[in-house]
């Protein structure tokens, strides 16, 4: 046997922190830790469960989860027959906190008064250290299948913990708790109690695949003596072993629904929406699927990975099944148990699996319906998921070539002049005949849209304007193309016009009768922009820059930024002035020194209104001031 030296080891820093949390924590849900237990127990037995799928030699039909009390030395024991630790897996598994995802999350953290706020905690796989919030000391004994040692794993805290050989028997691993002294706040006590232990099995491992034993005292007649009765003690099932999803609706709480996401999924707030589904015919499973209120903390970086558990007749075979879910509707957690798939098999042949393919088709489908079920039932609650997950479903119409464009046209929201959030189909239905397109302005917010000059014109004109605020919002809808026949149009692009002909034709005519001075400003401003043009566009506001060509102003704002951007990717900037306003009289009557001046103000002004920096605005600001002396 390996020798290990016992001497007391300390946690890694990370893992101290924590640990301190959970021994002074406040949370006023301390009863989780035996959740926490029970599920690592039952993981362990899903492990050994699935080995002895290919391994005929590991003996599964005693596979159990035992509880046991005793109020004497003040111990809670939970003890699996799971596939066991070694004695480097208990120093890595109890020693560290192994998963990155809370190491990032609590150095991105680090120094924030709300760390403090156990709440948080929800959001970890903190599991094994909970027990430190009810137990002053803790002792795991462990025996890994297929290993000849056993080993033991003590710690009374954040001070560290020592391991050492031991015997043990069976293959499994024991947890015991000593459980702390009660205080004035808290009543550890209970935790000692049949009752207590009973409760909370029910209320949070009730679906656990195993049996969940535990020595019950009950009072029974006494078949000997009338009227009197005797103590009988008897293993009992805590537990009903039926997985949730595999219940009926009708059976089923909104709190057990919530109650078994937030466990499941690690998070502290209840899903904003819970679709629970049973599908037959081509494919035969059961879905339970959640949208959670808050975007997970590492949602938008690279770390996160999509995907729903997959499960077979109730056994897990795998956590994370991207293929089961589209990239537009990556923030959906949950899982799917089919009977059709086969268990032992890997995750190569699943990759290409017949059946999982019908099962994702359906699950999109699925997820589509309950969406727009609840766009047209429950707007308020749509709109929430919508700002924190729309944009994933913006890029989701972008994305491929537009090939899911059809799917999801009808789940969009953009803020709307007309006041909150509008469907396209809205939007359509309230445009006028005399409409021929869906309008449309882009900027940093919809406030800030409201107030451009070309859009308080249209506005004023009594059409109503769809307010794109994300980077993804105008590529979307060019891959949208049209929407019910009606196609798109920038109200801040240069050939936007809705002015009659005859308008037309007086504003044609008023740009080539100033030709010269607009010429003038043109060769001023170089390759600034591609024209100078008076408009009748701008209400009773002076400037703007309109783009013109494909590229929007947003777009090229957006490409800019990316990797490899290059001059095509450049709007094609158009000065507009407004003809009616008193600046076009001044300008066309300008000497060549105060024109170039105001051209360049007015040019850095309109910039300003469009949201694109200015090069220089020390010397704006100083034009203007010496305009004021
Ligand atoms: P999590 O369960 O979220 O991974 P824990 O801190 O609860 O985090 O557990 C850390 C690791 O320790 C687990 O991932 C698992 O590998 C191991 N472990 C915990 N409890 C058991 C157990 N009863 N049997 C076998 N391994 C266990």
């Amino acid at each position: 046997m390996k020798v290990i030296i016992l001497r007391k080891k300390q946690f890694k820093a990370e893992s101290k922190k924590l640990l301190d949390m959970m021994i002074n924590s406040i949370y006023t849900h301390k009863e989780i830790f035996l959740r926490e237990l029970i599920s690592n127990a039952s993981d362990a037995t899903d492990k050994l469960y699935f080995k002895s799928l290919t391994d005929t030699s590991i003996a599964t039909d005693k596979l159990a989860i035992r509880i046991d009390l005793d109020k004497d030395a003040r111990t809670v024991t939970i003890s699996d027959s799971g596939i066991g630790m070694t004695p480097e897996e208990l120093e890595k598994n109890l020693g560290t906190i192994a998963k990155s995802d809370s190491l990032n999350f609590k150095n991105e953290n680090e120094g924030d008064e709300n760390m403090e706020n156990i709440e948080v905690i929800g959001q970890f796989g903190v599991g094994f250290y909970s027990s430190f919030m009810v137990a002053d000391k803790v002792e795991v004994v462990s025996k890994a299948l297929g290993c000849d040692e056993a080993a033991k794993w003590v710690s009374e805290g954040a001070d560290g913990y020592t391991i050492e050989p031991c015997e043990k028997d069976s293959v499994g691993t024991v947890i015991t708790l000593h459980i702390k002294d009660d205080t004035e706040n808290d009543n550890y006590s209970q935790y000692l109690e049949q009752y207590k232990i009973q409760e909370l099995v029910k209320k949070y491992s009730d679906y656990i695949r195993y049996p969940i034993v535990m020595e019950m005292t009950s009072q029974v007649p006494d078949p000997e003596k009338e009227g009197e009765y005797i103590t009988e003690v008897n293993d009992e099932v805590l537990n009903s072993q039926v997985p949730l999803w595999r219940k009926s609706k009708s059976e089923i709480k909104d709190e057990d629904y919530n109650e078994f996401y937030k466990q499941k999924f690690y998070d502290y707030t209840d899903p904003a929406l819970v679709i629970h589904s049973k599908t037959e015919g081509q494919a035969t499973f059961d879905a339970l699927m959640f949208v959670p209120q808050n975007a997970p903390f590492d949602f938008y970086s690279k770390e996160y990975e999509k995907g729903l558990q997959l499960y077979s007749n109730g056994v897990l075979i795998m956590d994370k099944c991207g293929d089961l879910l589209p990239d537009y509707f990556s923030f959906v957690k949950g899982l799917v148990d089919s009977a059709d798939l086969s268990l032992n098999i890997s995750r190569e042949i699943l990759q290409h699996d017949h059946q999982l393919k019908i099962i994702a088709k359906a699950i999109d489908k699925k997820i589509k319906s309950e969406l727009t079920k609840l766009l047209r039932k429950e707007r308020e609650k749509y709109e929430k998921i919508w700002e924190t997950f729309g944009v994933q479903i913006k890029w989701g119409v972008y994305a491929d070539y537009g090939m899911n464009k059809d799917g999801l046209k009808d789940l969009l929201l953009f803020k709307s002049s007309n006041g909150g959030w509008a469907t396209l189909k809205e939007y359509r239905d309230r445009m006028a005949d005399s409409q021929d397109n869906i309008y449309y302005a882009c900027g940093e917010t919809a406030e800030k849209i409201a107030l451009l000059p070309q859009c308080e014109a249209v506005k004023e004109k009594g059409y109503e304007v769809l307010y794109f605020t994300d980077d993804v919002d105008e590529f979307a809808i060019q891959m949208l193309m049209e929407y019910d026949g009606k196609h798109f149009a920038n109200i801040l692009k240069d050939d936007f016009d809705l002015s009659t002909d005859a308008e037309k034709e007086a504003m044609q005519k008023q740009n080539e009768n100033s030709k010269e001075w607009l010429g003038k400003m043109k060769d001023l401003l170089g390759d600034e922009v591609t024209a100078v043009k008076l408009t009748n566009k701008l209400g009773s506001h002076a400037v703007s820059l309109a783009a013109e060509g494909y590229v929007s102003l947003e777009m090229a704002k957006v490409l800019s930024q990316m990797p490899g951007a290059n001059d095509q990717m450049k709007a094609q900037l158009v000065l507009e002035i407004s003809s009616s306003h008193p600046i076009a009289e001044k300008l066309a009557n300008a000497d060549e020194a105060t024109l170039e001046k105001y051209t360049k103000i007015l040019y850095n002004q309109a910039r300003l209104i469009a949201g694109l920096s200015v090069e220089n605005p020390t010397e704006l600001a100083d034009s203007i001031a010496d305009l004021m002396v």
